[in-house]
């Protein structure tokens, strides 16, 4: 079995199994006990959470442990929209984003009155003038992605950085894609919120973490005084060990493993050449996300094909009982009546894929699609 989908999640590394086995091995006690068991467990939180932080190039105050990039998404969205009302009542976003962003400020919309804008992409991109023309006084947050999950595409994040130091308006990002892939320094871009999730870079699935410079904001869980009040309920200490090593690792590579994914995305492209398809992912992707149509193709038959080769691919969108949901990230590129929601798969690799997989699979793709 061949995995080639590494946007949806990908494998844990040896590094990180053993960190987690040792983690579980100390027996940690709840961390907010008193007692010495528990003073050893928020001891190793302490590492933990400093370790983050100095990957992030920020202190270990401003870093929240979470559920993952859902939760993330969800406490700094509803969070700070809540406390902040007052203020206004209108947030920013784009129609590209991941549904726990969309979903969430739909619920916004509907039970708070809050009003959204949608920043449509023109020609594939969210453009800045757009993003100036739809900041208003009553603006409170603008959230968008770092890089798309579906494509790869990046969005203009640090010139929205600057853009956004003239006005009041929170600055968060979604970052789940590229943390782990790219030297993250939030504080330098401008940024408020930035949700990670650990299991987009070969931690465990169940935790992520979401920066907060410093903003005010109201817990998504209430209960007890975890994480400096902002996040209730006893932290999975096995799951932080997991991800402050991954993140770690992915950091001591960071350089290697991009050249590499690059040199996997283009060794399939070249090997691809000689079968008619079009690309959905723009230039300024993240080489780890191939987003690629072939027309005339039908993706849920394609996706069947190559699963029963061996081969694990997605189309990004979701799938409901067999049949693949219709992309939002394409329709918003190309309209809703746009064959290439049904012509295109999305292939996601990692540093641990090797050439020969991506040319197995490039060649099996043209033993199922060409003449
Ligand atoms: N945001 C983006 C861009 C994602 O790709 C994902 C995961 O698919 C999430 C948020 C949600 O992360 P999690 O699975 O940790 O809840």
């Amino acid at each position: 079995m061949i995995y080639l989908d590494n946007a949806a999640t990908t494998p844990l590394t040896e590094s990180v199994i053993a960190e987690m086995t040792q983690a579980m091995t100390l027996q940690l006690a709840n961390p907010s006990s008193i007692h010495t068991h528990g003073r050893l467990a928020s001891q190793k939180l302490r590492e933990y959470r400093q370790t983050v932080a100095s990957l992030l190039s920020t202190t270990p105050n401003n870093i929240i442990f979470t559920s993952g990039g859902t939760e993330s998404n969800n406490t700094a969205l509803k969070g700070y929209a809540l406390a902040h009302q007052e203020k206004g009542k209108h947030i920013i976003t784009s129609a590209l984003e991941h549904h726990s962003v969309l979903h969430t400020l739909e619920y916004l919309e509907k039970h708070f009155g809050f009003e959204v804008t949608y920043l449509q992409p023109v020609n594939g991109d969210i453009r800045l003038e757009d993003l100036r023309a739809a900041l208003r006084e009553d603006t409170i947050l603008v959230s968008l992605m770092y890089a798309n999950n579906e494509t790869g595409d990046m969005l203009p994040i640090a010139k929205v950085g600057d853009l956004l130091k003239d006005h009041s308006a929170a600055f968060h990002v979604d970052a789940v894609q590229v943390a782990g892939k790219i030297l993250l320094e939030p504080e330098k871009l401008g940024i408020d919120f930035m949700s990670i999730s650990a299991h987009k870079f070969h931690g465990p699935k169940g935790v992520g973490i979401l920066y907060n410079n410093r903003m005010l904001f109201d817990p998504l869980l209430h209960g007890g005084e975890q994480e400096d009040k902002h996040r209730a309920s006893t932290e999975n200490l096995i799951g932080i060990a997991g991800m402050t090593k991954a993140l770690a690792d992915s950091h001591d590579h960071l350089d290697e493993n991009w050249n590499k994914v690059t040199r996997l995305n283009q060794a399939f492209l070249e090997q691809l050449s000689g079968l008619d398809f079009y690309l959905n992912s723009k230039a300024k992707a993240i080489p780890h996300v191939l987003n690629i149509g072939f027309p005339g193709a039908n993706n849920g038959v394609l996706l069947t094909q190559l699963d029963l080769q061996g081969y694990s691919v997605s189309t990004g969108s979701a799938c409901t009982a067999g049949t693949v949901d219709p992309s939002h990230v394409l329709a918003a590129k190309y309209g809703d009546d746009s064959p290439k929601l049904q012509e295109s798969i999305r292939i996601s690799f990692s540093e641990l894929n090797t050439e020969e997989e991506v040319i197995g699979l490039a060649n099996l793709l043209k033993s199922l699609l060409g003449d």
